[in-house]
């Protein structure tokens, strides 16, 4: 924001953590090849398109009343498609997984209360923690950004915190975590009796074979998966996220959201792109092959690309990577600076925006100014 907006905002009776603070959000540039937030860039398919209109016409008969307040069809249809013996029971969706961490935090944050993250990671993690008066702490990874089981689970004691935030794959390393971390840190949480958040934003593109944290959830009721349909589902514009946990969870977050809070046009999407998810998952193959021609290329261009279980890609060797960041923007291709010495993030494409993207970076490394490290 600029200055002048800052003061006037200053003048508001605000609370204490909101001064002086700009709303987040990556920059929203018009850009021809747009790779930056980790969107589907597959688009949605046409015949899934036509399925979501279909039901939104039929939603839109009834915009009259109220939606369903439970959304029991969508949290029939969001366990079927989870599968691990899930119900509905275990089911809870809101407008994106931004709004159900935020409901977490509601629920079992607040005042007095804390939350421990382990940077670099999501970024709105700590947002969503102050805005809900929750301490954000944060905790320390390897040098590499890896996180082993032993580490995490002494830090968790340490740090006795009320909630905890695991991402896998991390966002922006793209690296996944082993279970046995998640199992480690539930244990490690028995003495504060910590919420262990695992948010799988991007599970359906790891590797073939990657275990999800939902087959850790039976018996472990502190244990919430989080899960959005704003990537594999390529529906980020629908803003539609969910958690699978225990019956009690679900109950817990029933105390705080407001309600009616997922429009029956969002019931109505979410429920026809699981209907008609084939399409969609079969878009998810093609970018996870466009994940591993990035990580190929920009490992035979001397980059230093983390290994990647999402649909992007985290990589180093870069001396300016902000500068590369701008020629990039020069050759129509957006991709994310995260702030991270010589690293830079990018979200794969499709088979032309990728080529793009590879052309572009390795006419920038072969330029006048050397980029490499
Ligand atoms: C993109 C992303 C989300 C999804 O947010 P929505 O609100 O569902 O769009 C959640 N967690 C991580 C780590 C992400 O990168």
């Amino acid at each position: 924001m600029v200055s002048e907006q800052l003061e006037r905002l200053d003048r508001l009776p605000l609370r204490d953590n909101l001064r002086g603070l700009s709303p987040y959000g990556a920059p929203q540039l018009d850009v021809p090849i747009l790779l930056n937030v980790n969107e589907n860039t597959h688009g949605v398919p046409a015949d899934v398109q036509a399925a979501i209109t279909e039901a939104v016409a039929k939603a839109a008969t009834g915009l009259n009343r109220y939606p369903d307040r439970e959304f029991t069809e969508l949290r029939e249809a969001l366990a079927e498609y989870l599968g691990h013996g899930l119900a509905p029971e275990n089911i809870w969706a809101a407008n994106g997984s931004n709004e159900v961490l935020q409901q977490i935090l509601q629920a079992f944050g607040g005042p007095g209360r804390t939350a421990l993250g382990f940077p670099p990671t999501y970024s709105m993690y700590p947002l969503l923690a102050s805005g809900t008066d929750t301490a954000y702490v944060t905790g320390v990874r390897a040098d590499d950004y890896g996180l082993d089981a032993a580490s995490a689970a002494a830090q968790v004691r340490e740090l006795a915190p009320n909630i905890v935030f695991l991402c896998s794959p991390n966002n922006p390393t793209g690296t996944g975590l082993g279970l046995d971390v998640v199992e480690a840190v539930y244990e490690a949480g028995e003495a504060s009796q910590a919420i262990i958040i695992v948010d799988e934003a991007y599970h359906e593109f790891a590797h073939d074979g990657t275990p999800s944290a939902l087959t850790l959830l039976p018996g472990r009721e502190r244990l919430i998966v989080s899960r959005t349909m704003s990537k594999a589902f390529a529906l980020a514009g629908a803003r539609v996220g969910y958690l699978a946990a225990a019956p009690e969870i679900t109950d817990a977050i029933r105390l705080v959201r407001l309600p009616y809070h997922l429009s029956a046009v969002t019931q109505a999407t979410a429920l026809a792109a699981l209907q008609h998810r084939e399409a969609l998952m079969a878009e998810v193959e093609d970018i996870k092959v466009q994940r591993d021609r990035i990580v190929d290329g920009l490992t035979r261009l001397g980059l230093k690309p983390a290994a990647s279980d999402s649909n992007y890609v985290f990589f180093g060797g870069l001396e300016n990577p902000h500068a590369v960041w701008q020629g990039l923007l020069d050759a129509g291709v957006l991709i994310r600076d995260v702030g991270i010495p010589g690293h830079l993030r990018v979200t794969a494409g499709t088979e032309t925006e990728t080529t793009a993207f590879l052309e572009a970076l390795e006419a920038l490394l072969d330029g006048p100014a050397p980029a490499r490290a």
